[in-house]
C-alpha cells in the first residue's frame, strides 16, 4: 500500500508492514495474502415473526413491511436502526386500530431472521407463500438500517413509487440543520438533486443484497426502501466504516450518527408514511408514467452500449431495428 506507516498500537502480527490509505500503491498489485480460518458447522433453527392487520375492504391485498433482526456483531447499525423503526410503525398502527382504525388493505409486518446468513429468513417465507404472494401482494417495503449518515434521504425504490414518494416527504418535516420548518422534499432535493432525469431529488434504483430481494426480483412485487445517507458527493467510501464490523455499537449512533434520533424519526415517517398510503388510499398509489419513462432511459443506455459492439451483434444476430 501507499499510504503512511501505521502507527505502533494498531499494527498487528502479520509479518508485512502496516500501513494506513488512501489507496494501493499499485492497483494492479499481485500481491496474495493466505490466511487460515477457523469456523464450525453447526444447524440453527430460525425465527421470522409475522404480525398481520386485516383489511376493512380488500383483505385479499397485502402490503408489507419487512425488515431482519439478526446481525453480524451487535449490530447496532445494522439491522437494529432500522428494526426500531419497524417496531416504531408497528406501534403507531397498534395504536391507531385501538382506535377503531383498520387499513382499507391488508398489512403485514414481518421480522425477518439470518438476512445476514443469505437473505435466508425472508426468501424462505417468501418461497413458502409465493403462489399467495404473486396473487395478492400489492407492495413490499424494505427497512434496513436507517441510518448509513447523517446528510440527507437516500431512496432505492420502483419507478411505481416515484411519486408517492414526493408526496409523501412533502409533507414530512426535515431533520436537517439550516431547514427547520421546511419538508424533506426540500432539503433532500437541494442537497441531492436528480439533474439528470428531472429536478427531483434523486432515486436509486433498487439493487439487490437485502431482504426486498425474493419480493422484487423474483416474484415482481412493487418495492421500496428508505434512509438516511451521507453526501455522495463526498463518497470516498461505501457504505459506512464500521459496518458489520465489532465497532457498530450504540454509542456510535447515539454520539456520531443521529444524537437526537431526528434521522430516525424522519426515516420511521417515510417508510410508515409509504405503507400507510399503500394500504389505505382508495386507488393504489402507483403511477406508470415514470415506469414507461425510466424503461425508455434503461433502452437507451443499453442501445448506446450496443452501438459500441457492432461485431458482437453481427455475431449473435441481434438487431435494434423497431
Ligand atoms: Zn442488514
Amino acid at each position: 500500500m501507499g499510504g503512511e506507516p501505521a502507527p505502533d498500537s494498531w499494527k498487528g502480527n502479520l509479518n508485512v508492514s502496516y500501513n494506513i490509505g488512501p489507496g494501493y500503491k499499485d492497483s494492479q498489485s499481485s500481491q496474495k495474502i493466505k490466511m487460515h480460518i477457523q469456523t464450525y458447522n453447526e444447524i440453527r433453527r430460525v425465527y421470522n415473526v409475522i404480525a398481520t392487520i386485516k383489511g376493512e375492504v380488500e383483505p385479499d391485498r397485502y402490503v408489507i413491511l419487512g425488515g431482519h433482526r439478526d446481525s453480524w456483531v451487535f449490530g447496532a447499525i445494522d439491522p437494529q436502526s432500522g428494526a426500531a423503526v419497524v417496531n416504531e410503525i408497528v406501534r403507531s398502527a397498534g395504536k391507531l386500530k385501538t382506535q377503531g382504525w383498520r387499513p382499507r388493505r391488508t398489512i403485514i409486518f414481518a421480522s425477518w431472521d439470518a438476512e445476514e446468513f443469505g437473505l435466508l429468513g425472508s426468501t424462505e417465507w417468501a418461497e413458502e407463500n409465493v403462489k399467495i404472494l404473486q396473487e395478492r401482494a400489492v407492495a413490499y417495503i424494505n427497512a434496513d438500517s436507517s441510518v448509513e449518515g447523517n446528510y440527507t434521504l437516500r431512496v432505492d425504490c420502483t419507478p411505481l413509487m416515484y411519486q408517492l414518494v414526493y408526496r409523501l416527504t412533502k409533507e414530512i418535516e426535515s431533520p436537517d440543520t439550516g431547514f427547520e420548518g421546511k419538508s424533506l422534499y426540500e432539503s433532500w432535493h437541494q442537497k441531492d438533486n436528480w439533474t439528470e432525469y428531472k429536478d427531483s431529488p434523486r432515486i436509486n434504483k433498487l439493487g439487490s443484497g437485502n431482504d426486498f430481494e425474493v419480493f422484487f426480483q423474483r416474484i415482481g412485487i412493487a418495492s421500496g426502501r428508505a434512509r438516511y445517507t451521507k453526501n455522495r458527493k463526498e463518497g470516498r467510501y461505501s457504505g459506512y466504516p464500521v459496518y458489520h464490523s465489532v465497532y457498530e455499537i450504540s454509542e456510535i449512533v447515539d454520539k456520531f450518527y443521529d444524537p437526537l434520533y431526528k434521522n430516525h424519526l424522519a426515516v420511521a415517517k417515510v417508510r410508515g408514511g409509504l405503507v400507510f398510503e399503500l394500504a389505505d388510499s382508495l386507488v393504489l398509489p402507483l403511477d406508470g408514467q415514470d415506469y414507461a419513462d425510466q424503461l425508455l432511459n434503461y433502452a437507451t443506455v443499453i442501445y448506446n452500449l450496443a452501438k459500441k459492439h457492432p461485431e458482437k451483434l453481427a455475431a449473435y444476430n441481434i438487431s435494434f431495428g423497431m
